[in-house]
């Protein structure tokens, strides 16, 4: 799922000066996982910036509305009486943000959330970075773990000379993810894999602008 995480309230009042009518919009999927951006952070977020605008003696009308994705056409037709409001605050990813101001143009769109990166829900409120959606999946070479993600130099062939006792350079809290690989491959009794050199990647595919057409 994509992860993000909640722009801290003093923010989104800032980004709200001068409006007094806004449409706060939650996303069902992957920000209501991360619990940052569904319908209950939304409420909270509308409630903590009514009261800001309380303490200093000012109004503010907000509009709450969840949909399931804000990176569907299908789902951001679902909102009501969008027109209504003179902006909007999106608690989706990046890409729902911006799928609310394509479908809405007039309106200024706001970011109510930092998106962070794609990401595996490790327990309660705890995710970790799992890929960088470079477009050119080698989890088969590496026994399932990421190498482009999970090693702090994006190595394709390691570890590095800095890798200690199975975690890496930059923390003993973070595991060395070629170490990792190698304990996985050494389980699948595939350490041959381990010894081939892995050739560069074509970092053209995780450029930029970029589109993906399956439909024919
Ligand atoms: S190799 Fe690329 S596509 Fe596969 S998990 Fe890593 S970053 Fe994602
Ligand atoms: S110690 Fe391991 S994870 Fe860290 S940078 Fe080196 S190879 Fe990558």
């Amino acid at each position: 799922m994509i992860v993000a995480e909640p722009k801290p309230v003093e923010e989104i009042k800032k980004m709200l000066d001068g409006y007094d009518k806004v449409l706060m919009v939650g996303c069902g999927t992957c920000t209501t996982v991360c619990l940052t951006g569904g319908e209950r952070e939304v409420d909270l977020m509308a409630t903590a910036v009514r009261l800001m605008h309380k303490v200093e003696g000012k109004d503010i009308q907000i509009g709450q509305q969840t949909i399931l994705r804000q990176c569907d056409w299908e789902y951001i037709d679902e909102l009501q009486n969008v027109e209504d409001y003179q902006a909007i605050v999106s608690f989706a990813c990046g890409a729902g943000i911006q799928g609310l101001a394509r479908r809405f143009t007039n309106i200024p769109v706001m970011p109510g959330v930092n998106t962070n990166f794609i990401g595996f829900n490790e327990e309660y409120g705890l995710y970790s970075e799992q890929c960088k959606a470079c477009g050119e999946c080698i989890l088969d070479k590496t026994g399932g773990i990421c190498p482009v993600a999970r090693c702090a130099k994006g190595l394709l062939n390691g570890p590095c000379g800095g890798t200690n006792n199975g975690k890496c350079e930059i923390s003993s809290d973070k595991d060395c993810a070629w170490v990792l690989i190698y304990n996985q491959l050494e389980g699948q009794g595939k350490l041959d894999q381990f010894k081939q050199i892995l050739a560069p990647k074509d970092y053209g595919k995780a450029g930029n602008i970029r589109m993906l057409d399956l439909r024919k």
